[in-house]
């Protein structure tokens, strides 16, 4: 099984490490690579798009033109774990807390409405325990970053775990999306669900 990472910014090192501890739990014979052009795209079986600044991941994923060939894998089927700023950039409908509208350069797959930076300045960062019983998993504790917010979701994807009533992990097919940063927690439980995914 062959994973790649979106390897521009945010956090690609801690995404590979965790990745490897979740291979390691399921004896999967994993292999990572880092995406930076289109051709590094060629043969994975699914991609991870980590958090950091969704402005920035879009216009250099666009820029290099990986952006469309990601847009044409996921919407044929490439399961995709987008985390924080990766889940703002598989969203179809983006705003942003404090300006609203927002027209940067999106994956825009995903049946989901976000809000960029929703908590705003007071709890730009935070940690929470989640309810993950809906996948099957515990709680588990999770670490949220100049967070958006999951705000509705509608067609096909499906919220499956909220805090205070808001959507922090949501799921669309092969799509994986969450506000917090899975590879910053203990657990390794997210990634391994995302393999399960991914093997089918
Ligand atoms: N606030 C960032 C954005 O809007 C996301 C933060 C993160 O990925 N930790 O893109």
């Amino acid at each position: 099984m062959r994973i790649g990472i979106i390897g521009y910014q945010g956090s690609f090192e801690e995404h590979y490490l965790q990745l490897k501890r979740a291979f390691d739990k399921l004896s999967l014979n994993g292999e990572i690579v880092q995406i930076k052009i289109p051709k590094d795209l060629k043969e994975i079986d699914g991609v991870i798009i980590p958090g950091g600044e969704s402005t920035t991941i879009g216009l250099v994923a666009k820029r290099l033109g990986v952006l469309d060939d990601l847009k044409d894998k996921i919407s044929s089927g490439l399961p995709v774990l987008g985390t924080c700023a990766g889940a703002i950039m598989l969203a179809k409908e983006v705003s942003d807390a404090k300006v609203g509208k927002t027209s940067q350069p999106l994956i825009g797959t995903m049946d989901i409405n976000i809000i960029r930076n929703y908590y705003g300045r007071q709890r730009e960062s935070f940690e929470a325990n989640v309810d993950l019983s809906k996948i099957g998993m515990g709680r588990a504790r999770f670490v949220f970053i100049r967070a958006p917010a999951i705000t509705k979701t509608f067609g096909r994807a499906k919220s499956l775990a909220e805090l205070n009533g808001i959507t922090v992990l949501a799921q669309e097919d092969g799509m994986l999306a969450t506000t917090f940063h899975p590879e910053l927690s203990d657990t390794t439980v997210i990634h391994e669900y995302f393999l399960h995914i991914v093997k089918g």
